[in-house]
């Protein structure tokens, strides 16, 4: 299984990425916990991210790239991967596309939750009272939600129109939301195998992220 996660800062990103990697055996790689790791070790990589992770921007793209291909290409002989906080704007999908279609792996999907922003807004203050992460201060949550609406969130139409979009309410109860996602990838193999692997399977054993097919009806996973 190889997923993808979208979702804005305080819609539960971790904590489904976790129950999912576990669920399916797979690796969660989360770039937010690398580039913190990359920091806390003062490598060079952290010192050049911290200040976009301390304003809550996005940390270039040039110094994601190579720390999350090793990490793709280690974790996907061993059944796969769930890439959580990537891609985060268009030419990251870009890449990711590109990435996938160089090594010959097939994404399954790409996750988005749904939470309104002023759910994520509640939560967020909620935790920065509970952690103590350098980018949880008011300032810094309002700026990373607008990133991600405005970077992030176009996202999801790249990804519905190539039909990968698994889109779920993330106001949910959390076994409810996992439940719904791991529902809606086992439908889409489902359709997929019908379909003759069409849907997150291989086609010709190369593509990975298929390109956007305009005559097919935009899917967000069937049933949701
Ligand atoms: P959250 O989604 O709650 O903001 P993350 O742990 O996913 O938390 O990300 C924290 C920060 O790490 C982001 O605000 C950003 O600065 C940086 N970051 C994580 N992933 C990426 C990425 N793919 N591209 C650029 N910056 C990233």
């Amino acid at each position: 299984m190889r997923l993808l996660l979208l979702a804005p800062p305080g819609a539960g990103k971790g904590t489904q990425a976790k129950r999912l990697s576990q669920y399916y055996g797979i690796e969660h790689i989360s770039t937010g916990d690398m580039l913190r790791r990359e920091v806390a070790e003062g490598t060079p990589l952290g010192l050049e991210a911290k200040k976009y992770l301390d304003r809550g921007d996005l940390v270039p793209d040039e110094l994601i790239r190579e720390m999350v291909s090793e990490r793709v290409t280690e974790a996907d002989p061993k059944g796969g991967f769930l890439l959580d906080g990537y891609p985060r704007n268009l030419a990251q999908a870009e890449e990711a596309s590109a990435l996938a279609r160089d090594q010959g792996i097939t994404i399954n999907g790409a996750v988005y939750l749904d939470v309104s922003s002023e759910e994520l807004l509640r939560r967020l203050m909620a935790r920065a009272g509970t952690e103590s992460r350098s980018d949880d201060n008011e300032e810094t949550i309002r700026h990373r939600i607008e990133v991600f609406e405005n970077q992030t969130r176009p996202l999801a139409d790249y990804f519905r129109e190539r039909g990968l979009l698994i889109s779920v309410d993330g106001e949910q109860p959390v076994e409810k939301v996992t439940h719904d996602i791991i529902d809606s990838l086992a439908a889409r193999s489902e359709a997929g195998s019908e379909a003759g692997g069409e849907v997150g399977g291989e086609v010709g054993g190369e593509v990975a992220i298929p390109s956007p097919a305009p005559d097919r009806p935009p899917t967000d996973g069937g049933s949701h």
